[in-house]
């Protein structure tokens, strides 16, 4: 499918894995240059160099930082506006989730998820905000079903998912007409942190299909799957594309029927 990107240009966090790299291999199909960052620098450049030889090195812009680090977010827009003079659209999905109840969370867990989920929100808005202006582009933020439907076993993840709902309501209500702001609520998707939960799994011989087949089960999932990065990016790519010009401020949900809501 043709999103229309020809010409753009994306910024996506947490790029090099997962839904992040799905993302940025979409757009850069789709015509648009892109940048991207993650932390750790090795497997960054390793993604960068195989994405530069599919879709040619001045097409894409890799830098190793955290979102939560607010210098560096804005050094790396400077760097956006020098190499490609422009932003249309910036995907905010670097992040992980938190597993622990109530119980097992000390004050220091509470205050660093809620830092990396609101300030992965806060930062590279802040910073791609005057080029997002100018280009009249698009925010998506990658977030969590849970942030309306709790899960007692990830409470501080849950209850800090629900505030950045919140906070992307207000940006799409401060940031418009120039910017659009919507979300999409993940679900389960089969990349980084269930794969890590995979290969933590108790019964090392069960298979990774028999794994992820009883998890969807157990889950309840009415699709009967976990979902795949790039049906998430899929999602992504859709709600920053033209094709939702009169979209803001809404979030899409891709759980394979998870939610329990209507
Ligand atoms: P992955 O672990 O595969 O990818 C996460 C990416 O984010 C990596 O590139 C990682 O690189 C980067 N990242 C993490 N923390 C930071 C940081 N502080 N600064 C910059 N980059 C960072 O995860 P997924 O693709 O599964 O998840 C993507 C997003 O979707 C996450 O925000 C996750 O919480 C959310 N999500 C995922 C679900 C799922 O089922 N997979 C469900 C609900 C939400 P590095 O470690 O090198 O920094």
């Amino acid at each position: 499918m043709d999103y229309g990107y020809g010409d753009q240009v994306a910024v996506v966090t947490g790029g090099s894995s997962g839904i992040g790299l799905a993302t940025v291999r979409l757009l850069l199909d789709s015509g648009a240059n892109v940048a991207f960052c993650a932390r750790d620098e090795a497997r960054l450049r390793a993604v960068e160099a195989e994405l530069a030889a599919a879709f040619g090195a001045g097409r894409v812009l890799a830098r190793a930082l955290s979102v939560l680090d607010e210098a560096a977010v804005k050094a790396f827009a400077g760097e956006v506006e020098a190499t490609f003079g422009r932003c249309d659209l910036l995907v905010n999905n670097a992040g992980q989730g938190r597993v622990s109840t109530f119980a097992e969370t000390a004050d220091a867990d509470w205050r660093a998820e809620y830092e990396l989920k609101l300030f992965s929100q806060i930062y590279p808005a802040r910073a791609f905000l005057p080029m997002l202006k100018a280009s009249k582009g698009a925010i998506v933020a990658v977030n969590s079903l849970l942030a309306y439907q709790p899960e007692p076993h990830m409470v501080c993840t849950s209850s800090a998912r629900a505030g950045v709902q919140n906070l992307l309501k207000s940006l799409s209500v401060e940031f418009a007409p120039h910017v659009r702001v919507n979300s999409i609520l993940l679900g389960l998707v089969d990349s980084g942190q269930w794969n890590r939960r995979y290969d933590a799994r108790e019964d090392k011989t069960q298979s990774r299909a028999d794994w992820y087949g009883a998890l969807a089960a157990r889950k309840g999932i009415p699709l009967g799957r976990l979902g795949n990065p790039a049906e998430a990016a899929a999602a992504i790519a859709f709600l920053g594309s033209r094709a939702a010009s009169y979209i803001t401020g809404a979030q899409l949900e891709v759980s394979g029927g998870l939610s329990r809501h209507i």
